[in-house]
C-alpha cells in the first residue's frame, strides 16, 4: 500500500531551507566530501567513523550527525561500501537535475530567439542573435543554478533518506547495539 511506504520513508528535516541531519536521515556533508575524495583516489578509505551513520568522528566520542555515542555503538575504521554508493547515487541524482534544468533553459532561449528571427523585421533580427548568446547563457545559469538548486537538493536528500532506511533495514551498520 502506498500509504505504508510513505510512512516507512523518513523525511529529511529542514530549518530555514537548510537540511538538518537527524537520526532518521543522517546525511553527513563531511562524509559526502570524503567519499568523493576516496572515489577520486585522493584519500584512502580509512579513518574513524560513527558506527551508526558512518559520519567522520575525528577524536570525538559523540556523533553530531545522528547523536550516537561510541559507548552505545563502537566506531568503525572504514566507510561501508553500500553506504558509499548511496552517497554517490545522491550526487548523481542532483547532477542530473542540474543538467536537465540547464539544458531546458538553453533550449528555451534558443526557441525564443528563433521566434524573434521569424517575427522581427529587417535588421532588428540582429537582436535575436544577441538574445541567443546572452539569453542562452543566462537561462542556462539561472535554470541550472538558481531555480533547480533547491529542487535538486531536496530530491537528492529524499532519495538519500529512502535508500539509507533500506540500507539500515538490510543490516547496514549491523554493529549498532539498539
Ligand atoms: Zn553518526
Amino acid at each position: 500500500m502506498a500509504t505504508r511506504t510513505a510512512q516507512n520513508t523518513p523525511r529529511p528535516r529542514y530549518r530555514d531551507g537548510d537540511f538538518v541531519p537527524t537520526r532518521e536521515v543522517p546525511f553527513s556533508a563531511e562524509l559526502d566530501e570524503m567519499i568523493a575524495e576516496i572515489r577520486a583516489g585522493n584519500a584512502p578509505n580509512i579513518g574513524r567513523f560513527c558506527g551508526y551513520c558512518c559520519a567522520p568522528l575525528g577524536d570525538s566520542e559523540y556523533c553530531g550527525v545522528c547523536d550516537e555515542t561510541t559507548d552505545r555503538t563502537p566506531s568503525v575504521d572504514k566507510i561501508d561500501r553500500d553506504l558509499a554508493q548511496i552517497y554517490q547515487a545522491k550526487r548523481k541524482r542532483e547532477g542530473l537535475y542540474v543538467h536537465l534544468a540547464a539544458w531546458t533553459g538553453i533550449l528555451l532561449a534558443t526557441g525564443l530567439s528563433i521566434l524573434m528571427i521569424l517575427l522581427l523585421p529587417g535588421w532588428t533580427k540582429a537582436f535575436a542573435i544577441i538574445f541567443l548568446v546572452l539569453g542562452g547563457y543566462f537561462a542556462g545559469v539561472f535554470f541550472g543554478n538558481v531555480l533547480i538548486q533547491g529542487i535538486a537538493y531536496r530530491a537528492g536528500l529524499n532519495m538519500f533518506a529512502k535508500r539509507w532506511a533500506q540500507w539500515r533495514a538490510s543490516g547496514g551498520a549491523a554493529r549498532s547495539g539498539s
